[in-house]
């Protein structure tokens, strides 16, 4: 396969607040703002971030439960926008969600067993047999014995039923799954089996995530790379190892000195962000995050910063701790590959685009 099995590229999605008389005079809520990234095949993309930032409506993007205001999601490639419904239904089969609280996804009326294999049978009929046996095997790979499969959610504990909820997304083989705050939910020690559980099926099925969790602390042990959004844009995205040794964002540098720290070794850096989260529909001017932004100058109240990159894989949008102008002189020269091409273009048609608006 050429390529990452998922790209974005600019996905945008502003909601109607209400429906007014005359269109134009709509507020939007701006949900979604210029996010793009990639996941390659059997890889973990983490999306952190405080609640509100837009995230479940990245995951409802990629998954086309919701159309976008601008913007692309390719697989493998294919931009999914221009997909008939057959190709659709069957690039969902690859692609599965698994949610936060799997209690409310899952059907109160049927045993773990129906529920496992229920999306197998949307698209093939199971004999009985087979169906025992698709479950017992589902089952096993969550780390469930085969007598679980005449339970009902009811009868099964919280990270039981997350374990169900990974054995249904896992009976279709998907190359992607969307865990959207999967783990959110969970005691601290179970939450580190289902982390546990996620990247031994990785290492073992080569499945890619996309793992999206409001606590930096939780991404830190299954990210290969993490994607920090504020207000409905990314503001850094980076390489896990990269982003957790030297945060470059002031928001997510913030963001880690809240997140609760398991080595009690580890030196907390600076007081977590304080503030609200401003609202999505009149976001600030310049840089969203200025009015909580201990560094904030005069620019970041006019101007958006683009994404730079900061030639260590991580791109960072602050006028204060990355510059623009200070990359100038990494523009390519030819034979040097230093800065990934893929990001290096992507960040000057954004500061274009910016400069046009
Ligand atoms: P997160 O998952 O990071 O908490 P969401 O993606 O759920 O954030 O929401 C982002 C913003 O979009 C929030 O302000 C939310 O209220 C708004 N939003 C989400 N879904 C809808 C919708 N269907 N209609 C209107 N606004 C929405
Ligand atoms: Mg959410």
């Amino acid at each position: 396969m050429n390529g990452p099995l998922l790209k974005v590229e600019n996905l945008t999605k502003h909601y109607p607040l209400g429906s007014g008389l005359f269109k134009k005079s709509i507020p939007m809520i701006r949900a979604v703002e210029d996010v793009s990234f990639s996941v390659e095949a059997g890889e973990t993309l983490c999306i952190v971030g405080e609640s509100g930032c837009g995230k479940s409506t990245v995951a409802r993007l990629l998954m086309r439960l919701v159309e976008p205001t601008g913007g692309r999601v390719l697989i493998e490639g294919t931009d999914i926008a221009g997909l008939t419904k057959g190709a659709l239904r069957a690039w969902r089969r690859r692609m599965q969600m698994v949610f936060q609280d799997p209690y409310s996804s899952l059907n109160p009326r049927l045993t773990a067993g129906q529920i496992i294999t229920e999306p197998v049978e949307n698209f093939e009929r199971l004999s009985r047999r087979q169906r025992n046996a698709l479950a017992a095997d589902l089952l096993r790979k969550v780390g469930m014995s085969r007598e679980m499969m005449h339970r009902l959610p009811s009868e099964l504990s919280g990270g039981q039923r997350q374990r169900l909820g990974i054995a249904r997304a896992l009976s279709l083989n998907p190359s992607l799954i969307i865990a959207d705050e999967a783990v959110s939910a969970l005691d601290v020690s179970v939450q580190a089996q289902i982390l546990n559980l996620l990247l031994d099926l990785q290492q073992q099925m080569g499945i890619a995530f996309v793992f999206i969790s409001h606590d930096l602390g939780v991404v830190e042990h299954i990210g290969h790379s993490v994607a920090v959004m504020y207000l409905g844009r990314l503001v850094e995205l980076a390489p896990c190892e990269a982003l957790f040794a030297k945060p470059v964002h002031p928001y997510t540098e913030a963001l880690i000195a809240a997140a609760p720290v398991p080595d009690p070794t580890r030196v907390r850096l600076e007081a977590p962000v304080e503030g609200e989260v401003p609202s999505p529909i009149h976001p600030p001017s310049g840089c969203a995050f200025h009015p909580r932004c201990p560094l904030a100058v005069e620019r970041c109240r006019v101007e958006v910063p683009a994404l730079v990159p900061m030639g260590d894989g991580r791109v960072v949008a602050c006028h204060v701790r990355a510059p623009l102008q200070d990359i100038l002189h990494l523009m390519p020269v030819p034979g040097d590959h230093s800065l990934d091409p893929m990001v290096m273009s992507e960040t000057f048609a954004a500061r274009t685009s910016r400069e046009r608006r």
